[in-house]
């Protein structure tokens, strides 16, 4: 089959390999879109370390090419069309029995741990796949593993009708958390960055209010929260600054919900105002199979909208140059979808 095989840090080439296979217990889908994400960028760079050759993409949807002569109860069969979760969990231990499979240590990610969708055939565990309406669009539809990350992490968070969300970052991650903060209820959504573009895109898709990180944003916000600050504050930035001001624009017994991937070991924060404010903190990593119905139902109905978060489409073949595209910085630039067919 046609793959793009990373054979070591950087080195990217699209080539043949022996065609994936499924065991009993898995499902073979033919990929037909993928999305390309974040994550991809930090494997092909070697900064997420993995075994090579490996095949990366976890945002994929397809066709069900063969499924287990076993399974009857799957809910699918061949030739549906059908989104996968990536995310792999054993079904044994402590963290599957309790129902936190996403952080099963037996598990982990395909296209990161396992070879994933960057190519023609991709295997998965039968469970792991959900049928696609034929109302989602094939460009739209792997969008929606990104926003069962979003769901889940909102989930944990606790949100509430009613309260006042501010979401700082708004590539695609933070574009999904305004639209579900309103699907929750939210009786305002505040965002933040330093693109006039995702303002606008964010305002477009419910955002109540927006602000560049230049304006006194603090202040703003106080005055929109009658001098409280906000019930929740999303970070999808991920870096120290962006958790300091989370900090400074949460209301005392609010919440923060980190959702940018902190890689920094060491960093200046208000601690006292932490402490202080009694804020209760989350961090949430991967979705778990009970987000994806939810979410396809939420795409299905209109609450959520992806299609104007994909800036491009491309062919598989150049995935590198999709790859690449995420490392500048171009406010232009939203979800890059890859088109298998
Ligand atoms: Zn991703
Ligand atoms: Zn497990």
């Amino acid at each position: 089959m046609k793959a793009m095989v990373l054979r070591a840090p950087s080195d990217l080439v699209e080539t043949i390999v022996d065609d994936a296979t499924a065991s009993a217990e898995e499902v073979l889908v033919r990929v037909t879109h993928s999305g390309v994400c974040g994550t991809d960028l930090k494997i092909y760079r070697g900064d997420i370390p993995v075994t090579y050759p490996r095949i990366m993409g976890h945002e994929m949807i397809g066709i069900v090419e063969s499924v287990a002569a076993d399974d009857d109860g799957a809910g699918y069969c061949v030739g549906d069309r059908v989104i996968v979760n990536p995310v792999l969990s054993c079904g044994q231990c402590f963290y599957c029995r309790v129902g936190q499979e996403n952080l099963c240590p037996n598990g982990g990610l395909l296209g990161r741990d396992r070879d994933g969708g960057f190519s023609a055939l991709v295997s998965a565990p039968v469970d792991a796949v959900f049928q696609l309406p034929e109302q989602i669009s094939n460009d739209c539809a792997p969008l929606i593993q990104v926003m069962t990350t979003c769901h889940h992490a909102q989930q944990l968070a606790g949100m509430q009708a009613g309260e006042t969300v501010v979401v700082i970052g708004l590539g695609v991650s933070g574009q999904l958390h305004v639209q579900l903060a309103k699907a929750s209820g939210a009786a305002q959504v505040i965002g933040i960055t330093g693109s006039a573009m995702r303002r606008s895109l964010a305002e477009q898709l419910g955002a109540d209010q927006t602000f560049a990180p230049s304006e006194d944003v603090d202040n703003e916000i106080r005055k929109l929260t009658g001098g409280r600050g906000a019930d929740v504050v999303i970070d999808c930035a991920g870096s120290m600054a962006t958790l300091k001001q989370a900090i400074e624009l949460a209301r005392p017994g609010g919440r923060l919900l980190l959702f940018g991937i902190y890689t920094d070991e060491i960093g200046r924060l208000p601690f006292y105002q932490l402490y202080f404010k009694e804020l209760a903190v989350t961090n949430a990593r991967a979705a778990k199979a009970s987000d994806y119905p939810a979410c396809i139902d939420f795409v299905l109905d209109g609450t959520v909208d992806l299609d104007s978060m994909i800036s491009h489409v491309l062919p598989l073949s150049q995935l590198e140059q999709a790859i690449r595209m995420l490392d500048e910085r171009d406010d232009a630039r939203m979800k890059v979808i890859l088109d298998h067919t």
